[in-house]
This record gives structure tokens, sequence and C-alpha cells, in this order.
């Protein structure tokens, strides 16, 4: 059993749906499970529609829902033939917007919008994709069902970005999903959402659908997980900064969870884990060019002599240096320091410390005053805005000399806020100025991929 997760831009009209369905229909002996995104855009436009409404412009918002509603029976329309089920999905479609439209006339009576009220409106546009998919699989002929994942993906109720309850999604998808697949059908149902205890709907944030997908490819031993999305991989650069980015055949997990929490934008960071306890290969692939080979993240990929793999960067970064002289010598600074972090729930990204001074990153700066304000009772500290990460990866990084240099003299233009290299030695991470990120990405890139030694690793995007 596989299974295939399908992004927002693999769903976004009838064209890119009968390519899903005949990217499907291939699988078919692996028995798949479909794990769908909303059709691009509509997770923005339903949450568009609430922020609207709670702004007290309930005419606009429901014009945005109808437009929605508009582009959902296009689609349909243009991909299933059968009259009959057309009706019967826009009959249904109705009904899920006349709810929509009572959520935003509450929000916008009482000008409040919470968490739960957003995931109840979000979590829509999956529930249509995926009804839409599933009929249209069963008009061409192949037997598939269409499941609610809020009957198996069970979570707390952290709104908006809920922690999935792993014991008891195995326990569920086994009772649910494990008759469907043994039947042989194909089981269509939705990412990125959920539902609590008491059965309320709850989603895993932005982007969760990958999650989803390997939470379920974990729960029900998987053969693989595969991604498709509309790039070709996991690229050694985004090719928009340096045009000579190739793909990668294969990376590790490891990589590739560095790779995805320092802004490669093709996997959501909570993917991998799911998949690496049940060590189930993931796999990146391209529903615009399904005949590309992807990318393959595996535990333990082939031995390389390739110290360095892959290029990230992330902008909008935040550096808050502490500084104090009580530092040194002293025990629990970092702790203190820590525990503001924490009170705020800031996540810091990267640290480095000398005896006297801690300079950290952030990349959300809502509860920024007050952390500067706590820090200041105890210590000096002082900001700087709109700087850049730049994060090299490669697990051979550890055991090959001179890397390091490399990177440096490939930088010696660029003046270096902060550096730091993981304990995991399979990345270094280079805080620089914003302005300064792409043409670092470009030079650094130049100086690992400028020949390409290994084309068992890496492949021309585009190619096959
Ligand atoms: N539709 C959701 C979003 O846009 C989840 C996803 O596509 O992964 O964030
Ligand atoms: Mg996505």
């Amino acid at each position: 059993m596989i299974v295939m997760k399908f992004g927002g831009t693999s769903v976004e009209d009838a064209k890119s749906m009968r390519t899903v369905i005949e990217i499907v229909r291939k699988e078919k002996a692996q028995t798949p499970i479909v794990v769908l995104s909303a059709i691009s855009g509509a997770t923005n436009t339903l949450l568009k529609s609430a922020k609207t409404a709670q702004e007290g412009k309930l005419e606009e918002a429901i014009l945005l829902l109808n437009g929605l509603f508009d582009r959902h029976v296009t689609v349909m329309e243009n991909l299933i033939d059968n009259r009959q089920t057309v009706q019967q999905l826009i009959a249904s479609f109705k009904q899920r917007f006349e709810e929509l439209r009572n959520l935003c006339r509450g929000i916008a009576i009482l000008g409040e919008l919470t968490n739960r009220s957003l995931d109840a409106i979000a979590s829509v546009g999956e529930l249509l994709s995926s009804q839409i998919l599933a009929e249209a699989i069963r008009s061409q002929g192949l037997s598939a069902q269409w499941v609610d994942a809020r009957t198996f993906m069970k979570t707390d109720s952290q709104f908006a970005s809920a922690v999935p309850q792993f014991e008891l999604i195995d326990c569920k998808a086994k009772e649910i999903l494990s008759p469907l697949i043994a039947a042989g059908t194909v089981i269509v149902t939705q990412g990125f959402i959920g539902s609590n205890d008491k059965g309320t709907t709850t989603t895993l944030g932005r982007g969760g659908s990958d999650y989803s997908a390997s939470i379920i490819g974990a729960a029900l031993d998987a053969d693989e997980i595969q991604i498709w999305t509309d790039v070709d991989g996991v690229l050694t650069a985004d090719p928009r900064i340096a045009p000579g980015a190739q793909k990668l055949r294969m990376i590790s997990f490891r990589e590739a969870a560095e790779l995805a929490y320092f802004g490669a934008k093709v996997l959501h960071p909570s993917t991998i884990f799911p998949a690496v306890k049940k060590d189930i290969p993931v796999v990146v692939l391209n529903s615009k060019r399904p005949e590309n080979s992807g990318t393959r993240i595996v535990s333990h990929p082939p031995k390389t002599n390739i110290p360095v793999k892959s290029i990230a960067c992330k902008r909008g970064i935040t550096v808050v240096n502490v500084q104090s002289l009580r530092m040194l010598m002293a025990y629990g600074f970092l702790e203190s320091i820590f525990s503001v972090f924490n009170k705020y729930q800031t996540p810091v990204d990267l640290v480095s410390t000398s005896e006297v001074a801690v300079s950290l990153t952030i990349d959300t700066t809502v509860t920024l005053d007050k952390i500067i304000a706590e820090l200041s009772e105890f210590a000096e500290v002082s900001i700087l805005e709109h700087q850049g990460i730049i994060c090299v990866v490669g697990d051979q990084m550890r055991s090959t000399a001179g890397v390091a240099d490399q990177i440096f003299n490939a930088l010696k233009e660029v003046n270096l806020v902060m550096i730091t290299q993981g304990a995991s030695e399979i990345n270094m991470s280079l805080v620089i100025d914003e302005t300064q990120v792409d043409e670092a990405v470009r030079r650094l890139h130049k100086q690992f991929f400028e020949s390409i030694p290994d084309t068992d690793l890496f492949e021309p995007v585009g190619g096959k």
C-alpha cells in the first residue's frame, strides 16, 4: 500500500485533476490512499472570507465564498461527464457553503474570530477537493471511497496547529482504512484536517497536508509516501536564485529535515518524522511532469563523496544579541534567556554563544518587544532586523575536510553576522544581511555545484 498526497496546484483545475487520476490509476495495484490538499488558493480564500466577516464586511465575505463555490462547480463540470453525479455534488456543496455563510454571519455579528472558527472554515477546502476527486475517480470506473479524515486523524484541541494523537490515529486508521485497502478500494481523503476528542474540527497548521500523508503512511505501514507537488523534487538551491540548480535523486531523512526547516519549501517541516520512525521512503514528485523520477528521501542513501547536497535560505530573520558580564563563569544564564523565549512561545532557530554573549535568531517578532523588555532586566539586548539564514546541508560534511574553508572562501566579500555548525555536523548555517542572501546562495552554488560531479546523485531540472 502506498500513500499519494497531491498539493493544491495538482488539483487546481479539471485538467490537473485528470492528470492526478491518471497517476493514481497507474498505481492501482498498490492500493493507494490519496490524500488531498484544497484546490490552490482555496484555503487562503476561506481564511480571507472569515477575516473579512470579522471586520464587519459580511457582503464582501459572502462574495468571496460565492466565487469559491463557482470555481469548484467549474472544476467538477469540466471533469465529470455524468450529469447526475455533478448535480448531486452541487447539492452537497450548496449545503457546505450555506454552513460557511452561517459561520461568517456569526463571526460578523460577534466581531470575533477564534482559531476554532478558522479551522471550521479552512477545513472545507480539503473536503470539497476530495469529494470532487473521489467522484471523478469513480466515474472513470475505478472503485474509490471518500473518507472523512476527521474520523481517524485525531488531534488535541490546539486549533490552527493541532497536535496529532499518534496512538489513537494508528488505531482508528487501521479500523477505518484497512478494510477498504484489503478490498482493493482507492481511498480518497483529506490532508490538513482532523478532529479533537469531542469531534470538533481541527487543522494541523498551514501546509499540513504533507504531514497528514506521512502520519497516515506511518499508521498503516505504507511501502512508500509520495508527495506530489509542482516542482521536480529537492534541488541543490532555489532555481529562481541559482538558475543552474540541479535536482537530487536521493537524500537522507536528516538532510531533508534540515532543508525543510530552513526554507526549502518543498516539504512541510514535520513531514519527515512519522516516516523516519517507520523507515518509510518519502518521494517528492512533480504532478506537472509525472514521468520525472523526483527525489527519494530514505534513511540511508548510498554513500557518496559529495559533501554538500543543497543550499537553503530563509529571509525575514531577526537576530537577538544578549550580553551580560554576569554570564562570566555563571551557570543558569542560558536557562534564564531561553525561559523568556519559552514564555512567549517564540521558537529560536540558531544559537551561538561566547563567554559573555549569546546570539539567537527568531523568525516571528510578534512578541519581540516583550521579550526585549524581560531580557533587559538582566542583560544588555540589541536587535538586528532584516537578516537572512543560509544553510549548507550534506551528510558527508562532517567527514570531509575543507568544507568550511570552501564556504568562507565563496563568501569572503559577505559580512557574516553569525556562524553555527549544528551538533549533527550535517549543516552549517550563516546569518547575513537579507539583501545579500541571493548573491551568497549563487556564490555558494557556484563553489559546490559549478561542475556536477556525480550524475548518480544529481540530475538537471526538467530531466527524466
Ligand atoms: N490547504 C492547506 C494550506 O493551504 C493545507 C495544505 O495544502 O497542505 O495550508
Ligand atoms: Mg504544501
